[in-house]
């Protein structure tokens, strides 16, 4: 895809990279693969995210809430789906209706499911979560046996198929942590009571990202990673070491420079000044379009061949970097962050630097980038 006109700031999403960490993945597990494409694919687009990782081999695709399956669903897309985040009145009827399998907490949720199933006349592929100790989606351990047990009985009845059960770890990311050995415990009791109740075909799955690189003991049937898709390392280290790369890279154009003297205080509350004359250069995005204000001061950014660090605060749709005496123009280029083999940032050195973690800063970047998109696998 060529870019005519100069990008005012762009999100650039490397299809191709999708794919291939896709196929790294499935290749490295040898087994099936739910490619999580939730949050608009981790901002990188749900419908072409989607399309890369079957590209790259994906299985099936996993999502938070039935709206998502749903608008994948109206894109054409037919690979199993499956919604995992429903809460009271979610649109059981829509998802059944569209092939899309749902996940269940509680007896309500299954009671939900049976009604919607009666409603359309379909069965519903249903899969059945358990908490093993990350205390968030999941029927506890107690309340797990009258789960399925009802489970069962609407499996009997026609209602449902149990298609997977499921669960999901706090600590992947730390591999020696000793809550990891104690969560696949739990889990595996959990299969054991499950299965004695009758759901003997149901696949499991509980391997995160994290543990799909580095926890073999955790991929069952079948892992569920999301942001190693998007070639980030959830371990926090180099992506690379895993055959993994960056798909995303966020650009700006320089909206104005100018020269100044020393001593001159930069953005709201001056908490930069300038230590003798330079030129400042205005990067035309800010926290309104997803730039953590955190990161004034601290975000290292890519223009006219060096990292420079944010001067003074972010604004809510700009900020100043210094340039010193190097040449910098209207409309150059800078770089936020990308894969990091050009010289730029990647979205750790951001996340370091605001304090928080990369899967915040590729779902929230957004409000006026534009969204462009480079190789090919699984355009349209
Ligand atoms: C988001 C999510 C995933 C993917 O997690 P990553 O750390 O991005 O791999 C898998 N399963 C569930 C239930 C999730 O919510």
């Amino acid at each position: 895809m060529t870019n005519a006109k100069p990008n005012r700031a762009e999100v650039v999403v490397d299809l191709d990279a999708i794919a291939a960490n896709t196929a790294v993945l499935r290749e490295r597990v040898g087994r099936p693969l739910m490619a999580v494409v939730k949050a608009d694919g981790y901002g990188h687009g749900l419908l072409p995210a989607a399309r890369a990782v079957l590209a790259g081999g994906a299985d099936a695709l996993g999502v938070a809430v039935v709206e998502e399956a749903l608008a994948l669903r109206a894109a054409g897309v037919t690979a199993p789906v499956l919604a995992w985040l429903n809460g009271p009145g979610a649109d059981f009827a829509a998802a059944l209706e569209a092939d899309v399998e749902v996940s269940v907490n509680a007896g309500w949720g299954l009671d939900e499911v049976v009604a919607a199933a009666r409603a359309t006349g379909r069965t519903a592929g249903l899969h059945l979560a358990v908490d093993t100790g990350l205390s968030r989606e999941g029927a506890t351990p107690d309340e797990w046996p009258a789960l399925v047990q009802a489970a069962a009985r609407a499996q009997a009845d026609g209602d449902v198929v149990v298609t997977g059960l499921w669960s999901h770890m706090a600590y992947a990311d730390a591999p020696t942590h000793p809550t990891i050995a104690a969560q696949v415990r739990v889990f595996e009791e959990a299969v054991a009571v499950a299965r004695a109740a009758g759901l003997t075909d149901a696949r499991r799955h509980l391997a995160n990202s994290a543990a799909t690189i580095a926890l073999p003991g955790t991929w069952f049937d079948m892992v569920r990673p999301g942001v190693a898709l998007y070639g980030l390392d959830p371990m926090g280290g180099d992506p690379a070491v895993h055959g993994l790369r960056p798909a995303m890279t966020v650009r700006a154009q320089v909206a104005h420079t100018k020269r100044v003297p020393a001593g001159a205080g930069v953005s709201y509350g001056h908490t930069y000044a300038t230590e003798r004359e330079t030129t400042l250069a205005l990067v035309p995005v800010g926290y309104a379009d997803g730039i953590p204000r955190a990161v004034g001061n601290r975000a290292p950014v890519l223009a006219a061949g060096a990292q420079r660090t944010v001067a003074g605060r972010v604004c809510m749709d700009q900020f100043v970097l210094d340039l010193g005496d190097d040449a910098v123009a209207p409309g150059d280029e800078v770089v936020l962050w990308g894969p990091g083999d050009d010289g730029e940032p990647t979205a750790q050195q951001w996340a370091d630097a605001a304090g928080t973690i990369h899967y915040e800063l590729v779902t929230r970047i957004g409000g006026r980038f534009t969204r462009r998109y480079v190789g090919s696998a699984g355009a349209v």
